[in-house]
Formats: C-alpha cells, structure tokens, sequence
C-alpha cells in the first residue's frame, strides 16, 4: 500500500526488514527509489503504480547491497541509475554471477533476482538525478556502503537517507571497501546533518520515516553508537534489542567490534 509522507512523495513499506521503496511523482511518470524486496511486495507496488496510471520512469538504487538493488520486468524497462561507484561495486559483485550473490548474501527464495544490479552509473559531477522531475540532490558519501547516496527532494522537504537514521538498525559499517569505515560513518552522519535544516520528512532504508523533529536525534543516534564502537566503549542502544533485529543485531554489533579491532591490527594504528 501506497502511502503519502509529502506532496507527490510516497513510501511503499515492505514486510521484509521494513524496507522502504520511494516514489516521487514527476510530469510523466515516478521515480523509483529502491523497490523493496520480496517478489508479493514489488508486485504489489507494480499494481498500485498501475492503479494510479503512474509508470515508472527513471529508477534509483542508494547503495550497492542486494536489498537495494532490486528490479522486475513489471516495473517497467526505465534507465536505473546509482552513483559510479555503486554502479562499478555492484558490477563486481556480479562478476562471478548472481548465484554467487545469492550465496554470500544469503537472499532469500522469493526475491526477483533477473535484473539484479543492472544500473547505470552517473558521473561523479552529476548532483541531481536526471530525470523529469522535481529536482532530487545526490548527497554522496561512503559510510555503510560505497557509493551510497542520500538524495534530498528539496522542494518537498523530503531526505531520503537511504541504509542510515534507521530506528531499528544500527549502523552498519563497511567494513571490507573502506580504509577508515568509522571516519567514513562520522562524514556521512555530517553530511545528512548539513540538511537538516531543509528537512521536513525523512524516509530511512529500513524502518519508520521520521518527522523534522526527530532527524537531529536520530543523527545523534547514530554518531553515538559510532562513537563507542570507535571507543570499544559501552554500548546501550536500544535498536540492539528491538523489533526484528533483536536476534542477529548483537551478533552484527559484536562482528563490528571484532572486525575493527583486526582492522587497525592490520593498519598498525593504536585502537
Ligand atoms: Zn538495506
């Protein structure tokens, strides 16, 4: 179901990790922004789409994970783009073959894989998607993922932040593309929080869209949590213990932990 969180803006939550798909109305048709997950769940945004006469014009991935990247014929044959570096990662991924994907990233059975990852890049330079439309800024930075880009629909008021501002996921590092994940992580919180102020609505990857007065605490959310994973200090955040993550969000918590403390090893850097 189709829900509106702005003039021309509309969310279509999925079961499956609370992900969240955006639809922005331009002149001839939407732009879609990560599609969703399980194949009933796309179908379904398909057939809404169809119900309100709005075909799919252009498509967006925020970042290079396989939750992201989806596509289905019943969408349409549109451009999708992501930033180049998301493009170039996804191809990748892609190289060995999507069965290999599917594998390492344990997707589930019923997700459409046929289009997996096919987007074009955009260059570097390009701060807005081209599209038909309102204007949709590209805020790039590399914290979560490479290439991972927050897109501010600037007259709407609307931040979409993709994998970060969560309240049901912690912040996930990345930990393998990166050479200081935590710098990375802290730039890209500084980055959503220079807009913030023209934020009236924001809409996370996964999880409940925040209204203006929660953006500054869900940023600060996040930088705390950064911080004392940075600190290998104490962490209390009740996303650990919450909602669907409350099984495998400390084992991820504990893989972060872990996973830095190898890394500055490796890097001969006190930590
Ligand atoms: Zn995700």
């Amino acid at each position: 179901m189709l829900r509106q969180v702005a003039e021309g803006v509309l969310i279509h939550q999925s079961e499956f990790m609370q992900s969240n798909a955006v639809v922005v109305q331009g002149r001839a048709g939407v732009l879609l922004i990560d599609p969703g997950v399980l194949d009933s769940e796309i179908a379904c945004l398909a057939n809404d789409l169809y119900q309100l006469g709005q075909p799919v014009v252009t498509g967006f991935s925020t970042h290079p994970h396989w939750d992201h990247l989806l596509w289905d014929d019943r969408l349409g044959a549109s451009p999708r783009y992501g930033t180049a570096r998301c493009a170039a990662n996804a191809r990748d991924q892609l190289s060995d073959g999507v069965a290999q994907v599917v594998q390492a990233a344990g997707i589930p059975d019923q997700v459409p894989l046929d289009l997996l990852g096919l987007i074009t890049g955009l260059p570097a330079e390009m701060a807005q998607i081209p599209w038909d439309g309102p204007q949709v800024r590209i805020l790039e930075h590399q914290a979560h993922a490479s290439g991972h880009a927050a897109r501010l629909i600037e007259e709407r008021g609307v931040l979409v932040a993709g994998d970060m501002l969560s309240d049901v996921l912690i912040p996930l590092l990345d930990l393998n593309d990166t050479a200081d994940p935590i710098e990375d992580y802290l730039a890209g919180l500084r980055l959503l929080e220079g807009v913030a102020g023209d934020v009236d609505v924001f809409v996370p990857g996964h999880g409940s869209i925040g209204a203006v007065d929660q953006v500054r605490a869900r940023i600060d959310q996040d930088r705390a949590y950064v911080h004392a994973l940075r600190d290998a200090g104490f962490v209390s955040d009740p996303r650990l213990s919450a909602t669907y993550g409350k099984d495998w969000l400390p084992g991820v918590h504990e893989r972060q932990l872990r996973g830095l403390a190898e890394k500055s090893e490796r890097d001969g850097t006190p930590g």
